[in-house]
């Protein structure tokens, strides 16, 4: 019993740390981009966390939570505080669409013409208008999602038509084990194509999702304004 106690206080202290070494760097990273730090807003990735966790980080100020199961989500959302504002990062099954829509406020992995029509349907349907990311794929990795850069002008021209979706920008996740070059490609490949899509449609996408544990400081150099932070914050998942 003393030693489980033990092992919570560690935990608490290391999320608190943790957060605050996530902030600094993500800080020192922008600062070096010429950048402010409020540019880019840190998502803490709580998925396969309890509730518990997620409390603490909410007790050091953080308000952007990222799941990437939709049942997952749906339980953490009636637990955890109500101000938390939910991302969610992972791959979108159209039978759960609707949840996801209710629960919520960012959807970062939308990558087909189907996926996006069905969202715009039934965001109608539920009086909702949630903010997308389309995801793309800029490695051509195979076993990923995301859409491919040619399939990513087909997709925001038509994200630009629907009445009931906010489009915010472009996501990506890059290989795990990609060099520094690699990723450095990867990343200003993405806010190029932001940039050409913003010219092509006469639009302005404000956000780029981009940067994990293990490489969001280049992405931060590369213009990320979302950072997707998991394991750097809460540990090693199981
Ligand atoms: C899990 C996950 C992350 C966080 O990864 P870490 O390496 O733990 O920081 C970011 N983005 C997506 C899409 C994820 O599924």
């Amino acid at each position: 019993m003393l030693n489980e106690k033990w092992r919570l206080a560690d935990l608490i202290m290391s999320i608190i740390n943790s957060i605050k070494t996530v902030l600094d760097e993500i800080a020192i990273s922008a600062k070096k981009s010429g950048r402010r730090a409020d540019e880019v807003k840190l998502i803490a990735v709580s998925k396969t966390y309890p509730v518990d966790a997620i409390l603490e980080a909410y007790d050091t100020g953080q308000r952007l939570f990222g799941e990437n199961r939709i049942q997952e989500l749906s339980e953490k959302v009636i637990t955890a505080p109500d101000d938390i504002e939910w991302h969610l990062i992972g791959h979108l099954q159209s039978n759960k669409v609707a949840k996801a829509v209710e629960l919520a406020s960012y959807i970062h992995s939308i990558d087909t013409l189907k996926l996006l029509a069905r969202t715009d349907r039934l965001a109608g349907e539920l009086g909702r208008r949630p903010k997308i990311l389309l995801e793309l794929n800029i490695s051509g990795e195979e076993s990923k999602f995301g859409s491919t850069r040619d399939e990513a002008f087909d997709l925001a021209e038509a994200a630009v038509k629907c009445a009931n979706i906010d489009f915010r920008g472009l996501m990506t996740m890059a290989p795990s084990g990609a060099s520094e070059s690699e990723l450095r490609k990867i990343f200003s490949g993405l806010r190029n194509l932001k940039e050409d899509i913003e010219v092509e449609f006469n639009i302005s996408l404000p956000e780029l999702s981009m940067g994990m544990s293990s490489d969001f400081k280049i992405a931060i150099e590369e213009g990320a304004t979302f950072v997707r932070v998991g394991t750097s914050i809460f540990g090693n998942r199981n």
